[in-house]
């Protein structure tokens, strides 16, 4: 899962970026309202944390021109607290959601699973696929009821092509979506990456779980159930 932050108050941007980051997030950090359109456009996202007051360009102009430009992330709006004029303004604006600062952390992370859970067709809390559960909330993982020792990055990946479960994913895809903008190197980290869940995730009697399709990428398939 890929966020982008946009918010001009430092130690704000600097907590939201660690705890994300920390919940295995991908983050990206703007810090005005032009910025925050560029890297919106500039590579895709699960989800747009969006700050209102920002300096230039407000996060509601921010959203409007996202939406007018066809482009539909799910947007959280983060305003000053008890300012409903300011959720009216923000939801007619095209943001999902909003929420008051200040905000607790675990309300945050919450709004976010809804919000990227929304704009899936199926909508499970937990995501499963040949005897794997892959909980959102607790980064977990576990085989036949048994907890696999996943790294960070690599639940992110397991994560995205369970989420696209029956649908061909890209390596450009997923570097796109589980690595940030700071990352400059190819698409084989992408291979060693998806060899190392694989040792990890695979049962030894039956079918590997993540199946390569050459020339294309990886595939979950959506019959296993
Ligand atoms: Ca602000």
């Amino acid at each position: 899962m890929r966020v982008l932050v946009v918010e001009d108050e430092p130690d704000i941007a600097e907590a939201l970026t660690w705890g994300l980051r920390a919940e295995g997030y991908v983050v990206d950090v703007a810090d005005n309202g032009e910025e925050g359109l560029w890297k919106a456009r500039e590579s895709p996202h699960d989800v747009i944390i969006l700050d209102v007051m920002l300096p230039g360009i407000d996060g509601y102009q921010v959203c409007r021109k996202l939406r007018e430009q066809g482009l539909w992330t799910p947007i959280l709006m983060l305003t000053a607290m008890d300012e409903d004029l300011d959720h009216a303004e923000g939801l007619d604006s095209g943001a999902d959601d909003y929420l008051a600062k200040p905000f607790s952390y675990p309300v945050l992370l919450a709004h976010l699973r809804s919000l990227t859970r929304r704009t899936l067709g199926a909508r499970p809390a937990v995501l499963t696929a040949a005897g794997l559960t892959l909980d959102p909330a607790s980064r977990t993982v576990t085989r036949d009821g048994v907890a696999l020792d996943l790294t960070g990055r690599e639940v992110a990946v397991l994560e995205h092509l369970m989420r696209h479960k029956g649908r061909v994913v890209s390596k450009t895809e997923l570097l796109d979506h589980c690595w940030d903008v700071a990352y400059d190197g190819g698409p084989a980290v992408v291979e060693v990456h998806v060899h190392r869940l694989r040792r990890k995730i695979d049962s030894p009697t039956g079918e590997p779980v993540i199946v390569t399709v050459r020339g294309e990428g990886y595939l979950i398939r959506d019959n296993v159930a």
